[in-house]
């Protein structure tokens, strides 16, 4: 008789809040998962549940440093992704993106595993067209308080693209907008977590700007879904879809379309935490913050077969009710 074993992955920034997601939704799916994170901006906790499970493991790494090991999926989502923690320690923060990013595709190449990496929306910077099509090069800042991320993550896509051309590493990239869910940290910085932990504890929510700026927001299980569907898809299939799109790598957006301004998002969340006694604030604008930003997912529903079905009323229900619960357990 036949033994079939687990396939095996490694998830670098495990016990972050998106690498959190993913270790379970791959243990959920049979996978041995490795999952590696130096908790710079990742905790434990957001993996204690999975510790137990004998396809569990976690290594404290910094992918900045070369990892080895036998895997068929590498997923590579190390990095401080909040604006507040990467311009804490931009340095780190750019090298987590380039030498993470080339250890992982040494990693990939060596084992012949393939590669899926989480880029950014940032990668357009404060775009000039919009929505934003995947072969918009983008508007990017090179020495700003957001380089760092920007373009580290830009460096990091090239370095995938060219493995993919020069030694043939089969590579995949999700450009990501702005998604939320469960897991976050509650003193992460980012606008979300900041308006709902801000409503709870009825602080002022601050609004950066005239808070007219627009974001798309994500539900972390949409993305989730998202990757498995690119991991899962033959190279061969992606290949022609590259060719057949003008794609010099294979990167899609994944976000949910619906735009919202940054008050609008400040309303809905005081909406449905109805006892705070919140006010809106506006404080100054940090510079180089994008105006506008609306992902284009017509490359991610062809290719992926997806489309995102949570909407933000219905996602941020589930994150009030998540940080709701962390209050209270405090
Ligand atoms: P997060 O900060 O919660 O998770 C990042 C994880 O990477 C943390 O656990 C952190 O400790 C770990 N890490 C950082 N530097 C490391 C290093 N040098 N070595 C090992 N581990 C390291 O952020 P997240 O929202 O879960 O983001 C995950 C990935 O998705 C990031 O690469 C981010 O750039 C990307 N992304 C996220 C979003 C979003 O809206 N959440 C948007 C675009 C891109
Ligand atoms: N923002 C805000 N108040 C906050 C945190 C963020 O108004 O407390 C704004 C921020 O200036 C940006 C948007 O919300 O315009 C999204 O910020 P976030 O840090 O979540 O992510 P970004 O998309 O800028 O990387």
């Amino acid at each position: 008789m036949e033994i079939k074993l687990p396939r095996k992955a490694l998830v670098t920034g495990a016990a972050g809040f998106l690498g959190s997601h993913l270790c379970r939704r791959l243990l959920d799916d049979g996978y041995e998962v490795t999952a590696l994170d130096n908790l710079f901006t990742g905790t434990k906790k957001n993996i204690e549940t999975l510790l137990d499970n004998r396809r569990f493991s976690f290594v404290l790494h910094d992918v900045t440093q070369p990892f080895w090991g036998q895997f068929d999926e590498i997923y590579n989502l190390a990095c401080p992704a909040s604006p507040v923690h990467y311009q804490h320690n931009p340095v780190e923060t750019m090298k987590a993106s380039v030498l993470g990013m080339m250890n992982m595709l040494d990693l990939a190449l060596k084992t012949k595993a393939r590669i899926l990496h989480t880029s950014t929306s940032e990668v357009y910077g404060d775009p000039l067209v919009h929505p934003q099509v995947e072969t918009y090069w983008g508007n990017v800042n090179t020495i700003g308080i957001r380089s760092c991320y920007d373009e580290g993550k830009r460096c990091a896509e090239t370095f995938a693209a060219d493995y993919r051309r020069e030694y043939g590493v089969d590579v995949r990239m999700v450009r990501i907008f702005n998604t939320y869910g469960p897991n976050m940290h509650p003193k992460d910085g980012r606008v979300i977590s900041n308006f709902i932990m801000q409503a709870l504890q009825n602080e002022d929510i601050t609004l950066f700007g005239d808070g007219m700026q627009t974001r798309s927001f994500q539900y972390c299980d949409d993305l989730i879904e998202a990757m498995r569907r690119f991991m899962e898809l033959p190279r061969e299939k992606i290949d022609a879809f590259c060719s057949r799109h003008g794609l010099g790598a294979p990167v899609v957006n994944t976000g949910n379309p619906g735009e919202y301004t940054i008050k609008q998002l400040a309303e809905e969340t005081l909406l449905q935490i109805p006892e705070s006694k919140s006010r809106l604030v506006f404080r100054p604008i940090p510079a180089d913050d994008p105006k506008r930003r609306k992902p284009d997912i017509t490359l991610a529903r062809k290719l992926l077969d997806w489309e995102p079905k949570i909407p933000l009323r219905d996602g941020l229900s589930k994150t009030i009710a998540y940080f709701r619960e962390l209050q209270q357990g405090a």
